[in-house]
């Protein structure tokens, strides 16, 4: 009997020498579960974009359009999804030091961006439009925000845009999540965010006090930004962004945060 015992611990013994010898490098820091030859795809986001990113209530979990589209890129080329939360205006940054793969946060393709990194190709479309208080009759349209007070979320396209309206007083703040709580406290006399994300919020808190104005401003493609150190990822990406459109898993995405298909 002891020499079973004995026989037994050796084994298990030399079994965790092995598993421990195959593994090494930073990939399996990232994830224990991960395997040895599991390879990681460090994906930054700003989680507070309802539908693209957000967290689930406990949040433990990374939920939305981008998230499952990105674990679908990721499980299409092979590798693991490593999500990391980071305010909006500090994803390039963190992509600049090396600290992240991909970023896919809602955020639109334009040519200051482009300066810094390498955008996928457009992977969704999406443009501005205003949200104000229900009893608000004087802002009816984009123009209307001429001399007013408005809240964006800081280093976005709506910033950018609402500071060309002549006389508007812009508050940059973190998240879109704060830009309506702005609103809603009576700091601001409107927000002006991605159209989607206005109105799945409006659609999550029924709507009771605000509501969203129909004007669309500007029409912006979203896209995955990639280091320009990387051309061959950006390859891979677009290469599973074609095979998910083929095989309908895009579509399949689409549908259940949008509820219904993408228009052809
Ligand atoms: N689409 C906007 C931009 O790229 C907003 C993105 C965001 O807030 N996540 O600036």
């Amino acid at each position: 009997m002891k020499k079973v015992l004995l026989i037994c611990m050796a084994l298990i013994m030399s079994l965790s020498v092995l598993v421990a010898g195959c593994g090494g490098g930073s990939e399996k820091k990232a994830d224990q579960k991960a395997s040895s030859t599991e390879k990681v795809l460090r994906i930054g986001t700003n989680a507070d974009f309802a539908p693209f990113e957000f967290q689930d209530v406990d949040g433990k979990n990374y939920e939305g359009f981008d998230m499952d589209l990105i674990r679908a890129v990721a499980k299409e080329m092979g590798y693991k999804a490593d999500i990391q939360n980071i305010n909006f205006d500090g994803l390039i940054p963190a992509m600049e030091s090396g600290n992240l793969d991909v970023i896919i946060s809602g955020m639109t393709i334009n040519d200051e961006r482009k300066q810094k990194v390498e955008f996928s190709d457009p992977y969704y479309k999406s443009g501005l439009s205003i949200v104000v208080k229900k009893d608000n009759n004087d802002i009816k349209k984009f123009t209307d925000l001429k001399g007013k007070k408005v809240a964006v979320q800081i280093g976005t396209t709506s910033a950018k845009e609402v500071h060309k309206i002549e006389g508007v007083e812009v508050k940059e703040l973190n998240s879109s999540a704060d830009t309506f709580m702005e609103l809603k406290a009576g700091g601001v006399d409107a927000v002006v965010n991605d159209r989607p994300v206005n109105d799945t919020y409006i659609k999550t808190t029924g709507g009771a006090d605000v509501k969203a104005l129909d004007e669309l401003l500007t029409s912006e493609d979203y896209g995955i930004a990639m280091s320009k150190k990387n051309p061959e990822l950006v390859k891979s990406v677009n290469a599973a962004l074609k095979k998910l459109h083929e095989n309908g898993e895009y579509d399949k995405i689409f549908t259940k945060w949008f509820g219904a298909a993408p228009k052809k």
